[in-house]
């Protein structure tokens, strides 16, 4: 064995929510876990300026904030944090290697896998623009509609999520107007007639996003092209909600890890358990129902546990 070669009792890939709670349990565990941040350090509440559903803040917390703090708590019990991004890994055999930045090679007894999942966004500047902005566009009703009470919105999207994001927003805003690219849904049926019977929501089938309208600092509408006439036109929005799909950052398991048919680590249902003994999975890697930081902190939670109970047999 190579003195370039580190062994380590629980390795924790990604620090959003899932990660450092997952730290937490195992560094109070004297599991000695060591966690990679990955290229986006806290994870993806990094990237949004207020969180008012996770418990325990009682006037909301900044995304960025509420990161420093789980970081802080779990160093707090010794976890190891470091930067790197796992570029590799190889778990057919009892010891799961895992390499780091392409280079450090890592022998882990059991390895927690909380890399989490990237919405997927129309990629026009405007949108970035707005996004970047905190200004009005969102990839998450559940957490950002409640900004919208009464105002009327546009949301981009044609599947199951996406209804089920507009008949969510339905309950919150005036008016929720629904752009679907081309003629048909790709949402089952039932999502389907659920938007087309509600009231409030105005489906324009066979319309694209030109862009996000707006004053430099918010939201004021989204201009849109109608695909059958050629006419643009614009609509009046606070706030544009892109519900096109996650893509869970899972590639470089796919050799070893079962995935679905859209790259989520499959679990055993109520555990953290993979396919593979000894690894784990927590968080929006293997959820494409809730994607929220209080479901991924307490998946963390079971992944430390679980990994705490795997190795305990092994003694
Ligand atoms: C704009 C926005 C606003 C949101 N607002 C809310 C809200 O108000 N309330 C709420 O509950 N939820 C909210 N969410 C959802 C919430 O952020 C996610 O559900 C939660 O962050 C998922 O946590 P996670 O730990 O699974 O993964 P993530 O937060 O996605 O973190 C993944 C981590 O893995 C790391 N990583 C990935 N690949 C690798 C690799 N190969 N090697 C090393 N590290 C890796 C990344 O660097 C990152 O640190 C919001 C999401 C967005 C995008």
């Amino acid at each position: 064995m190579s003195d370039t070669i580190e062994k380590i009792k629980c390795l924790i890939i990604g620090s959003g929510p899932a990660g450092y709670t997952a730290a937490i349990y195992a560094a109070r565990a004297n599991m000695n876990p060591v966690l990679y941040q990955g290229i986006q350090p806290g994870g993806q509440l990094t990237t949004t300026n207020e969180v008012e559903n996770f418990p325990g803040y009682v006037d909301g917390v900044t995304g960025p904030e509420m990161m420093v703090q789980l970081q802080a708590q779990a160093q707090r019990f010794g976890t190891d944090v470091r930067d790197g991004w796992a570029t590799k890994v190889d778990f057919s055999g009892d010891i799961h290697k895992v390499w780091i930045n392409g280079t450090k090679e890592l022998h882990c007894e059991t390895v927690i896998i909380s890399t989490g999942a990237s919405a997927k966004y129309l990629g026009l500047p405007s949108e970035q623009h707005y996004l970047k902005m905190g200004g009005g566009v969102s990839a998450c009703a559940v957490c950002d509609g409640f900004f919208y009470r009464n105002q009327e919105v546009v949301i981009v999207g044609a599947g199951d999520s996406a209804c089920e994001e507009a008949h969510y927003l339905s309950k919150l805003c005036k008016k929720v107007t629904m752009l679907v690219r081309s003629e048909k849904f790709r949402a089952s049926k039932i999502m389907e007639e659920r938007v087309r019977k509600t009231e409030n929501i105005n489906i324009l089938m066979n319309h694209d996003t030109i862009e996000v309208l707006g004053d430099e600092q918010v939201v004021t509408g989204v201009k849109a092209l109608n695909k059958t006439t050629g006419e643009t036109f614009d609509i009046e929005a606070t706030g544009f909600f892109v519900a096109i799909g996650h893509k869970p950052n899972t590639d470089i398991f796919t050799e070893f890890i079962t995935l679905d048919e859209t790259g989520y680590i499959v679990n055993t249902a109520g555990t953290s358990k993979t396919n593979v003994g000894g690894v784990f999975v927590a968080g929006d890697a293997a959820d494409h129902v809730y994607r929220q930081a209080i479901t991924a902190a307490g998946t963390g939670c079971m992944a430390a546990l679980d990994a705490e109970r795997y190795l305990a047999s092994k003694e």
